[in-house]
């Protein structure tokens, strides 16, 4: 069985183990750097991004998180993971530190203070289309890709609306991120979308 942890510094630590669990993995809380040699793949939630990076650093796992994922184990980022993940970062704190493990551009808080949290139906490449319906994506204070790399595959864009055509979910090899979260809805998709990547193994 694969290991998949869940950082579980801050933020909706619960629900992913619970999707993972679902999702016929063995899912593990990491807090510290002994544990991360134990898994084959490791979720970043969604929570506070700023925060976690200071947890990160109080735990001792930023530098060891940093090279494990450099180095090609599975990650996969939700809305504040997704910033954590991010080469770039738009809108933070000065002091905020991120793992540099995705080529993007990530702008935090994007769909504006009115508009704190929202849903709407996606088409996810991989996932939705041939059969199966669309996502439905729940974002929450997310942030959205304001620009990709040209190794960033983009598996979701917003579909109408004010922020129409805006990046949402995106892959970069061993690295998956979405800007919303799907381990609140129920659907199992994108979770099992992550565990198929974890289970391909880690690029050589
Ligand atoms: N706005 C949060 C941040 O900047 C992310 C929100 C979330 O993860 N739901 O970290």
């Amino acid at each position: 069985t694969a290991v998949v942890g869940v950082l579980a510094l801050q933020g909706d630590v619960r629900e992913h183990l619970q999707a993972l669990t679902a999702c016929g993995v063995e899912a593990v809380p990491v807090r510290r750097e002994c544990e991360l040699s134990e898994l084959d793949g490791i979720v970043l939630p969604g929570g506070e991004s700023t925060t976690m990076s200071k947890l990160l650093g109080v735990f001792g796992l930023f530098d060891p998180l940093r090279t494990a994922i450099g180095a090609g184990l599975p990650a996969y980022g939700s809305c504040a993971g997704m910033i954590l993940l991010a080469s770039t970062i738009l809108d933070t704190r000065p002091d905020a530190r991120h793992l540099d493990a995705l080529d993007v551009t990530v702008r935090r808080n994007a769909f504006g203070r009115q508009v704190e949290s929202f849903e709407t139906d996606l088409d996810f490449t991989g996932i939705t289309g041939d059969g199966e319906p669309p996502l439905r994506a729940v974002f929450i204070r997310a942030p959205w890709v304001e620009a990709a790399g040209p190794g960033v595959q983009i598996l979701a864009t917003v579909p109408d609306g004010p922020a129409a055509g805006r990046i949402v979910a995106v892959r970069q090899r061993n690295v998956l991120a979405t800007s919303f979260h799907p381990e609140v809805t129920g659907d199992l998709r994108v979770h099992r979308y992550f565990v198929d990547i974890v289970k391909e193994g880690r690029p050589s």
